[in-house]
């Protein structure tokens, strides 16, 4: 006898496609507020930008409208326990800019007075003299920084892995190895297909990070992302010589030392990559830039080798912000993607901020700057 290989239809009040941060931690705020939630991954959860990425928890030089969200993030950084039971890796060790030069420094003073006289606090201004006393190990030539002494870093996927477990916890269906296909319209639900089987739902999450345009597309939402591969290394292991997570006012460098002694270098360089095969490879002549841009800063570095090497991929966006709200063109449709580099820390948030949405109608943190439809408005 012949059957079909999708044998059957399975429901929920949420569908969501996507089991990176976003997706897991939208499922989990979704399942606590009492909703039925399926989780559709195409490969398995936290296998892209949320598993591989450097783990920064910063608030540090947001972009001006991400900073009510990333504050509002923060919070819930500073209490993971209690959202998801584990810490996630979390240290709190502080986020530092650095000045290489008067420009530079021109820079963050600018930066640190556009903030303040927003209301904002958590950005500090500090003199050469501090900067040297909370990074020991940096070069002579760097003047001064902006510092939030309550950022850090966290293990990205032990991160996807503790929500994960939490959202599988709380009764959250998560279906990995399910590629989603394609998207119908029932008479009044959404109908995610996949190779194995269907799933419907009323209402439909896009969270699919760097393919989150082309999902978006099946919908009718029209984003200018470009999915784009990010490097990263990590050295072999060195003495103690770092807390704080360190970038620069001119140069790409993120630049941290975890605690089993390596070092983990990335600042946003990019690779090689194949969409369609999702390989990436890396550019070493990239890669030689990165090096020596750390080695400029950090010159106990010079003979520190380098172990590993990795790329993710990242959806970007023109305006280097995401996406996040209500579909214009489809009911009940969501997205949140394309978080261009510096979605890791809003995770928590974002969830939040969707099942508000989902479940209300609306959220209090100011979400008008991430329409959908911006790109789509004349100038
Ligand atoms: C190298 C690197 C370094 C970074 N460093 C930092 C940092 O230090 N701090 C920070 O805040 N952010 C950082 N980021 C950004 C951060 O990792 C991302 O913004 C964030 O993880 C995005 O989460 P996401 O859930 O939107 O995307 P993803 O984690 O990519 O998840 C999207 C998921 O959707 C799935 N999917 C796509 N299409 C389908 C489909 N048709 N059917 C089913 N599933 C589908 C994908 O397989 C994927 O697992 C970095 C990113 C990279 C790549």
């Amino acid at each position: 006898m012949i059957t079909s290989r999708v044998s059957f239809l399975e429901s929920a009040d949420v569908i969501i496609i996507g089991a990176g941060l976003q997706g897991l931690s939208t499922a989990l705020h979704l399942a606590r507020k009492g909703k039925s939630v399926i989780v559709l991954e195409k490969e398995t959860a936290g296998r892209h930008a949320s598993g591989v990425n450097a783990g920064g928890v910063r608030r540090l030089n947001r972009a001006l409208p991400e900073i009510p969200l990333s504050l509002a993030s923060q919070e819930l950084w500073h209490r993971m326990e209690s959202l998801v039971d584990h810490d996630c890796g979390f240290r709190p060790d502080g986020q530092i800019r650095i000045a290489e030069n008067d420009d530079d420094l021109e820079k963050l003073e600018k930066r640190y007075r556009e903030v303040s006289s927003l209301g904002y606090t958590h950005e500090e201004l500090v003199d050469q003299k501090t900067l040297r006393h909370l990074v020991p190990a940096v070069s002579d030539h760097c003047v001064g920084a902006l510092y939030c002494r309550e950022d850090g870093f966290a293990e990205p996927y032990l991160t996807a892995h503790a929500f994960r477990g939490k959202a599988r916890t709380l009764g959250v269906r998560i279906y990995e190895k399910h590629p989603v296909s394609a998207i119908d319209r029932t008479q009044s639900s959404w109908r995610a297909r996949t190779d194995l089987r269907n799933f419907e739902a009323p209402t439909l999450v896009n969270c699919a990070g760097a393919w989150g345009a082309r999902i978006a597309s099946w919908l009718g939402d029209n984003v200018p992302l470009t999915p784009t591969p990010l490097t990263m290394m990590v050295t072999a292991r060195v003495r103690a010589f770092l807390k704080p997570v360190v970038g620069l006012v001119s140069r790409k460098l993120s630049f941290k030392q975890v605690p089993g002694g390596t070092v983990v270098i990335g600042g946003g360089h990019i690779s090689k990559l194949s969409i369609e095969t999702e390989k990436t490879e890396i550019d070493f002549t990239k890669l030689r830039i990165s090096a020596q841009t750390a080695r400029d800063v950090f010159p106990l570095m010079k003979k520190v080798p380098i172990v590993r090497t990795w790329a993710g991929i990242e959806g970007m966006l023109p305006d280097q912000i995401p996406v996040i709200g209500p579909s214009p063109n489809a009911s009940r449709v969501f997205h949140a993607f394309g978080f261009s580099g510096h979605g890791y820390q809003l995770g928590p948030i974002i969830g939040q901020i969707l099942a508000d949405l989902i479940i209300d109608g609306r959220t209090s943190l100011p979400i008008d700057a991430f329409r959908v439809d911006r790109f789509e408005e004349p100038n």
